[in-house]
């Protein structure tokens, strides 16, 4: 058998033809295969800005474009673009299959290298097939960009807004996922948190598809707030279980810190030492020394103790059917929270008080949205972003995220590379 009829059965091209197949020595002393491509006789070029087929120009010197290795062998096409006389847009080079306008990377390959940059970092990845983290990271670019133009955005209903940090230092991101039942993915990343960054959101999104949301679940962030009210007025806003989870243990670590300190400096016995994450565990998730701790720590009446008691509380307001009783519930916590003179609980309280309204309406919407969405997406992406990316730029970020959780679609290929 010979090496042309493994690719033709890998890679067949209608207007092209495979030609000689020779060695070639690289510039690292590995031996790699040259396959020289051909086009098909009486086969006309394609205007790469039309799409339309034009009579021939010239022929430019012959290029290399990268294929998928075989058996560890790198493997290149050499062929020589035609160029196009169109009558619409002038003399222009001709548009081949297997590769994208100056990219010197086939399709194929990228494809192939975008695919194990799912499974691997994208370090590990060039290293694993002998190329650079530069070409990888231009593949996985390529897959997004290919995945964001051909992605259906015409079924979504439900919105959920969060903000992480993503670099050192206090830079956040915003992003968006579709949180619907049937689909689950991410839908946009922006630059910061701020209004100006929200609505550049909308306004990818657009008019129509805005108008169609039924759910919006965010944060208590004002700036996310302000715009979801005026660009997607109809829908019914909600309040993320999991982000009110978050600013209570917020809560309760400041006071158990300064209460820690003013222990320490009455020269108390330091007993809230290493019961940081007693307090902001969930009961059922303790250890048993972190169980038994918890006990201990029953016994002072100290405020740390206090506000954890007041957290695990409030726990008991989700469970509610009616918004109007999970209201009645909500008014005589923050009542309590008010009265207990701990600073940091107050606040929580007050916060709470001002979002009644959407608080409430994570009842009136509790069959369509899981409360646990936002926060399992919270942690794949704290997980692609722990994986050394190399990200030192907003753009490798976002190819990133989008690649990992965007669920995009792919070109289909007759052979499956990866
Ligand atoms: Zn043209």
């Amino acid at each position: 058998m010979q090496l042309k009829t493994i690719l033709n059965h890998v890679q067949k091209f209608k207007s092209f033809v495979y030609g000689n197949i020779v060695w070639l020595d690289c510039e690292d002393g590995n031996p790699a295969v040259l396959v020289e491509i051909m086009p098909r006789s009486n086969s006309k070029s394609i205007c790469s800005g039309c799409g339309n087929p034009g009579p021939g120009y010239d022929t430019l010197p012959p290029r290399k474009f990268e294929f998928v290795p075989l058996w560890n062998i790198a493997v290149f096409f050499i062929y020589a673009l035609r160029r196009v006389n169109c009558s619409q847009c002038g003399i222009k080079v001709e548009r081949v299959p297997w590769a994208d306008g100056k990219n010197t990377v086939t399709k194929p390959y990228m494809q192939f290298l975008a695919g194990w940059a799912k499974k691997l970092s994208w370090k590990e990845t060039a290293l694993a097939f002998h190329t650079t983290w530069e070409k990888v990271f231009r593949s996985v670019e390529w897959a997004v960009e290919w995945g964001l133009a051909h992605r259906d955005l015409s079924n979504v209903q439900s919105i959920g807004v969060d903000e992480v940090l993503w670099h050192r230092g206090h830079k956040y991101l915003t992003v968006v996922y579709q949180i619907d039942s049937e689909c689950r993915r991410l839908l946009w990343v922006g630059k910061d948190r701020t209004i100006r960054t929200l609505l550049l959101f909308f306004r990818t999104f657009g008019k129509e598809r805005s108008a169609q949301l039924l759910f919006v679940c965010t944060d208590m962030w004002k700036p996310y707030l302000k715009v979801i009210a005026k660009k997607a007025s109809q829908a019914i806003h909600v309040l993320d279980r999991f982000h009110i989870a978050m600013h209570m243990n917020k809560a309760i670590d400041e006071v158990r810190a300064q209460e820690s300190r003013s222990l320490k400096a009455k020269g108390l016995e330091p007993v809230l030492t290493h019961s940081r994450w007693c307090l902001l565990k969930r009961p059922e998730n303790l250890t048993d020394k972190q169980e038994i701790k918890i006990i201990d720590l029953l016994r002072y009446n100290l405020k740390a103790v206090r506000s954890y008691l007041l957290k695990e509380d409030f726990q008991f307001f989700w469970d509610y059917f009616s918004p109007h009783w999970a209201g009645f519930f909500l008014d005589r916590w923050c009542t309590r929270a008010m009265r207990s003179r701990i600073e940091p609980m107050k606040k929580v309280a007050r916060m709470l008080r001002s979002h009644r309204e959407l608080l409430l309406n994570w009842f009136r919407a509790r069959k369509t949205i899981s409360s646990g969405v936002i926060e399992g997406f919270n942690n794949r992406l704290k997980l692609t972003t722990r994986k050394s990316y190399g990200f030192r730029t907003f753009r490798a970020a976002e190819i990133a995220l989008y690649h990992t959780l965007g669920s995009l679609p792919e070109p289909e290929w007759t052979h499956k590379f990866c």
